[in-house]
């Protein structure tokens, strides 16, 4: 058995897809740039989890990904630092708009996700903007005029300012979706399609669900091109 073989079966771990790269099984193993190892060894991580491990070396190949996994496996940093990366490599200008567009189910984990990106993504001098309901929309639109390239958003909300045609979708190259399986019990799929429908189909998907149920499967089908699928644990 390969050194990545002997991690996934200890660890549990199943991806499936085309050349699947080794997981990371070391934090220097990602290459990842200094700063930011610099505050993953400040918070005080000894090495990543099998989610992280695994989804890190695909996300840097740009590729799209489905990852089931169940809650507090660090997935949100799994998706975290590939998208500082993405917007390091991009460069864009910020008042065109995001580059990289979160969605969560709600306000409370939406600005969990922004507690971890201003956290993990000072070095990497990352804007994040918090859109989310049950607030008024004022000061988030002023903020979004400000500049925002990377935005964490509840879908109806967002959709709300997509409709208002106060945010421009035409930078967002990377794309990710938290709680898939959260956001469709809540209903938000109808704000998901319409969301995603003004992305530019070029761009990278990430999928995080802790179920697979057939709805999950077939919004992952509908909107990720040949993802890398990833399990941590049972496979249901
Ligand atoms: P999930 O989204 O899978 O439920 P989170 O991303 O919220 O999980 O992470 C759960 C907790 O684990 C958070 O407090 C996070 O800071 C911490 N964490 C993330 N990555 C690591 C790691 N590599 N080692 C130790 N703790 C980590
Ligand atoms: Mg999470």
């Amino acid at each position: 058995l390969s050194a990545a073989e002997v991690y996934r079966q200890k660890h549990e771990v199943t991806a499936t897809g085309d050349n699947v790269p080794a997981p990371f099984m070391t934090f220097e193993d990602t290459g990842f740039p200094p700063e930011i190892l610099h505050e993953i060894h400040f918070a005080g991580f000894s090495a990543p989890t099998p989610i992280q491990a695994q989804t890190w070396p695909i996300a840097l190949q740009n590729r799209d990904i489905v990852a089931i996994a169940k809650t507090g496996s660090g997935k949100t940093l799994g998706y975290l630092i590939p998208a500082f990366i993405h917007l390091r490599r991009r460069q864009n200008n910020p008042l065109n708009g995001p580059t990289v567009l979160v969605l969560a189910p709600t306000r409370e984990l939406a600005t969990q996700i922004q507690d971890e990106a201003v956290k993990f993504g000072r070095s990497s001098r990352v804007s994040c903007t918090c859109l989310y309901g049950g607030a008024p929309k004022g000061p988030q639109l002023k903020e979004l005029d400000r500049g925002a390239d990377f935005v964490v958003a509840t879908p109806g909300r967002l959709n709300d300012i997509l409709e208002m045609k106060r945010i421009d979708f035409r930078q967002v190259s990377l794309l990710v979706l938290d709680e898939a399986d959260r956001m469709l019990d809540m209903g938000f799929e109808p704000q998901i399609r319409k969301i995603v429908n003004e992305i530019p189909p070029r761009r990278q998907t990430l999928m995080y669900t802790a179920t697979w149920p057939k709805e999950v499967r077939k919004i992952a089908s509908d909107l990720l091109v040949n993802p890398v699928q990833v399990n941590i644990g049972s496979v249901d």
